[in-house]
């Protein structure tokens, strides 16, 4: 089994980089790669733990972008020394603290009355992302699951109107590259776009430098899976597969290498090709 999408502590995740990888070993999966939103700060932890435990390990980042609806961009064999991403983190954080802040005070205004020392507790620390607010929201009882919460504060306009500034694609496949990396597009039925508005946005990031379609995923459906196959191929890229795991808070229903009621289980996953064709480009 493979696993080429995961987060971590580093990021929004819930288990440790060295957790995961022993989650990821006991749940049977041979290759795996580690994407925080974007940081690299993970990965020499999980990297020196694969090691230890025998799983192939495959370095990687992912990068909310903008130019598009949840335009997340995966960078795989990344270095975690990379001066670029490193900095980057640095700056990005900037923008992710002034969010919260932000978000807090509409959270307030909307009689939420969550604080940052509500959301650091709740989240051993953390503060930074939507899942650790959206974790608050749902231990103050604002709201049932982490998903409604999402729904009724974190997806919502008010939100959208008070998001941190993000890299266009361009910019965040051109770091990854920077990175040594390589670059695949996440998750593609987020983008929410019909089938001709797709290929115009596909086009602009192959021109950037994307490499690949993250074809296998917990959330799409067969029809989708097989159409951004169809179109990974029809352009030459390559396509992976990733479950998205965060841990059974955030994300509940998913699971590693299995995706969400066993959708990758389910789906034929070419893993073999998948692996070998990324490493062949990452090498
Ligand atoms: P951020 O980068 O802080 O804006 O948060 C984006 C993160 O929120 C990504 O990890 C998404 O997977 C996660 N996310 C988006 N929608 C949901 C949802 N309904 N339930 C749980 N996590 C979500
Ligand atoms: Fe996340
Ligand atoms: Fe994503
Ligand atoms: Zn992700």
């Amino acid at each position: 089994m493979i696993d080429l999408h995961m987060h971590s502590t580093c990021s929004d995740g819930q288990d440790t980089p060295e957790k995961l990888v022993e989650l990821a070993v006991a749940s049977g999966i041979d290759v795996m790669a580690l994407t925080d939103h974007d940081t690299i700060n993970g990965i020499e932890r999980a990297c020196n733990a694969a090691e230890k435990l025998g799983i192939d390990f495959i370095p990687g980042i992912e990068i909310g972008s903008s130019g598009g609806k949840e335009l997340h961009i995966l960078g795989y064999g990344v270095s975690y020394k990379d001066k670029g991403l490193i900095d980057f983190y640095d700056e990005n954080r900037v923008h992710r603290i002034a969010r919260r802040d932000r978000f807090i005070e509409l959270l307030n205004k909307a009689g939420v009355p969550v604080t940052i020392e509500d959301i650091c507790r709740v989240n051993n620390g953390k503060s930074t992302g939507r899942p650790h607010i959206a974790r608050t929201i749902v231990s103050m009882g604002y709201a049932d699951s982490v998903d409604e919460a999402f729904k009724r504060y974190l997806q919502t306009p008010e939100f959208y109107s008070l998001d941190r500034p993000k890299p266009r694609f361009d910019k965040s496949i051109e770091m990854i590259n920077n990175a040594g990396g390589i670059a695949v597009l996440a998750h593609p039925y987020t983008l929410k776009l019909d089938k001709y508005d797709f290929t115009i946005l596909l086009k602009k990031l192959i021109s950037a430098g994307l490499s690949g379609i993250e074809c296998y995923y917990s959330r799409h459906t067969v029809e989708q899976t097989v159409y951004y196959r169809d179109i990974a191929n029809e352009y030459g890229l390559i396509f992976t597969c990733g479950s998205d795991y965060h841990g059974l808070d955030v994300k509940p229903d998913i699971l590693p290498g299995r995706g969400c009621n066993n959708s990758l289980l389910n789906a034929g996953v070419p893993e073999k090709e998948i692996i070998e064709r990324l490493k062949d480009k990452i090498k």
